[in-house]
C-alpha cells in the first residue's frame, strides 16, 4: 500500500483522531496512489497514525476511513460501518416514528464525503469525496444488501465535488427511477420531497427537532416564516395549533411544494399564505406597513462558504434579526438559525444579542438549538457541529 508521511510535529490532529489531512502537512508520498485509492498514514519516524482516502487535488489531501491499523478498508468495512450508523439511529427512528432520516452523517459517522439520507422507500445519496466516489459502488450494494429499497438515488451535484476535481452528478444509482416526489413520515407529520430537484437531498431533516418546537408556541399565535423553503416550520406550526402562517421564501418551486405539504396533512388552506419573496426586502415592507407577529422562524440558506465570508455573513445576519425583532409583539419569540459552520455559536449569539439591543428590545434566550440527532457530531470533529439556533424571547 502507498503511503505518506507527515512533517514533524503535523501529527498532533491524527493522534486525537481528527480525520483530514491538510495538505500542507504532507512531507513525502511513497508510491504513486491514484486519487481516491487507500493509503497508510505515517508520522516522520514511521510511527502508524491513519488509513485512508487519498486526494491530491484537495487541500485535504488525506480524509481517513480508520485509525485502527487491523482494519482494511473494503466491502466489510463499509458494510460494517453502515450497519453501525443504521443501528445507532433505530431507536430514534422507531421512537418517533420516521420513514425519512438521515442514515449516514459523513465524517460524523466514519465515513468521510459519504451522506445517506432515506425518504419513504428510495434512499438519496452523495459521493463528495475522490475516496467516497472509488467505494461508491461498494457502498450502494452494501446499502442494498441492508436495507432493502426501491432505488437509490445519487445527487452528488454539490459544488463541493468542484474541490476534489470531481464533475457533478446526478441520477439513479440502483434499482427504480423515483416519483417526481415522494412522500415521508415524521411523527405525525407527512412531508413530500422532490429528490431530483430539491436543496441537498430534497429535504432539511437537520431541523426536525427544532421543528417540534411549535408544539406549545404556536398556539393561537400568527407566524411569520421566513425562507420556508417546502413549509416544514409552517405545517409544524399549523399542526401544533397556529392561528395563522405566512410563508415567504424566493423559490416558486419550493413555495409550491409547501402548497402540496399542506393538503398533505389536511391543513386549512386559509390560515396559511406562500409569499414569493425576498426576505431582505419583504421584513422591511412589515417592518414600513406596522405589521406585528407573534413567532417569526429566520431560517436562512448558509450565508458563509468560507473564512473570508463571515463578517460579510454576520451583517447579513444582523440584518434580519433585527428587522424580524423589531416585528415581534412583546413576549413574541423568534427562532432564528444559522447553518453556516464556520459562524461560531458564540459569534452568532452576539449577532442576535446586538439585534435586540439596536432594536430597544429585551430578549432571553429560551433554548439553544441544534442539528437533528441523526445528525450526530463526533467528538473528533467539531466541523460537523454546522446549525445552530436560538429560541428568544422578545419584550
Ligand atoms: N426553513 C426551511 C429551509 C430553508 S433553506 C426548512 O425548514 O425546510 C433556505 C431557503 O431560503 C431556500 O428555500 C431558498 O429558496 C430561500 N432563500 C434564499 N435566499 C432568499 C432570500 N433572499 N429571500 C427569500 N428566500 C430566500
Amino acid at each position: 500500500m502507498a503511503f505518506v508521511i507527515l512533517k514533524p510535529k503535523r501529527e498532533k490532529s491524527l493522534l486525537r483522531r481528527h480525520p483530514w489531512v491538510f495538505s500542507g502537512a504532507l512531507a513525502k508520498t511513497r508510491g504513486t496512489p491514484e486519487p481516491g485509492e487507500t493509503v497508510d498514514v505515517v508520522s516522520p519516524r514511521g510511527g502508524w497514525l491513519g488509513r485512508g482516502a487519498y486526494s491530491p487535488r484537495s487541500q485535504i489531501c488525506v480524509r481517513i476511513w480508520t485509525f485502527d491499523e487491523r482494519e482494511v478498508v473494503d466491502a466489510q468495512f463499509f458494510r460494517n460501518r453502515l450497519e453501525r450508523a443504521l443501528h445507532s439511529r433505530r431507536e430514534l427512528i422507531d421512537r418517533l416514528h420516521l420513514t425519512g432520516y438521515r442514515m449516514v452523517n459523513a465524517e460524523s459517522d466514519g465515513l468521510p464525503g459519504v451522506i445517506i439520507d432515506r425518504y419513504g422507500d428510495y434512499l438519496v445519496c452523495q459521493f463528495l469525496t475522490v475516496g467516497a466516489e472509488v467505494w461508491k459502488d461498494t457502498i450502494v450494494e452494501q446499502l442494498g444488501a441492508l436495507m432493502p429499497c426501491e432505488g437509490v438515488y445519487e445527487r452528488s451535484d454539490s459544488p463541493v465535488r468542484d474541490k476534489e476535481g470531481l464533475t457533478r452528478r446526478a441520477g439513479v444509482a440502483a434499482g427504480k427511477e423515483p416519483p417526481d416526489v415522494i412522500a415521508f413520515q415524521e411523527g405525525p407529520h407527512r412531508f413530500w420531497v422532490d429528490v431530483r430537484n430539491g436543496h441537498k437531498t430534497g429535504f432539511y431533516l437537520d431541523q426536525r427537532e427544532n421543528r417540534m418546537q411549535m408544539n406549545g408556541l404556536a398556539e393561537g399565535a400568527e407566524i411569520l416564516n421566513c425562507f420556508s423553503y417546502t413549509g416544514g416550520f409552517g405545517v409544524s406550526a399549523l399542526k401544533a395549533g397556529a392561528r395563522h402562517v405566512t410563508n415567504v421564501d424566493m423559490s416558486t418551486a419550493a413555495l409550491d411544494l409547501s402548497q402540496r405539504n399542506m393538503a398533505l396533512n389536511d391543513l386549512d388552506q386559509n390560515r396559511v399564505e406562500h409569499v414569493e419573496a425576498d426576505v431582505f426586502k419583504k421584513l422591511r415592507y412589515y417592518r414600513d406597513a406596522a405589521r406585528r407577529f407573534d413567532l417569526i422562524v429566520l431560517d436562512p440558506p448558509k450565508f458563509a462558504d468560507s473564512r473570508a465570508q463571515v463578517g460579510r455573513a454576520s451583517r447579513g445576519y444582523k440584518d434580519i434579526n433585527l428587522l424580524a425583532i423589531k416585528l415581534l409583539r412583546a413576549g413574541g419569540h423568534l427562532l432564528t438559525f444559522s447553518c453556516s459552520g464556520l459562524m461560531e455559536p458564540e459569534l452568532f449569539q452576539k449577532i442576535v444579542a446586538d439585534a435586540a439591543l439596536d432594536a430597544g428590545r429585551d430578549a432571553q434566550i429560551v433554548r439553544r438549538l441544534n442539528q437533528a440527532a441523526d445528525h450526530p457530531t463526533a467528538l473528533n470533529f467539531p466541523e460537523g457541529h454546522y446549525l445552530k439556533g436560538l429560541l428568544c424571547r422578545v419584550w
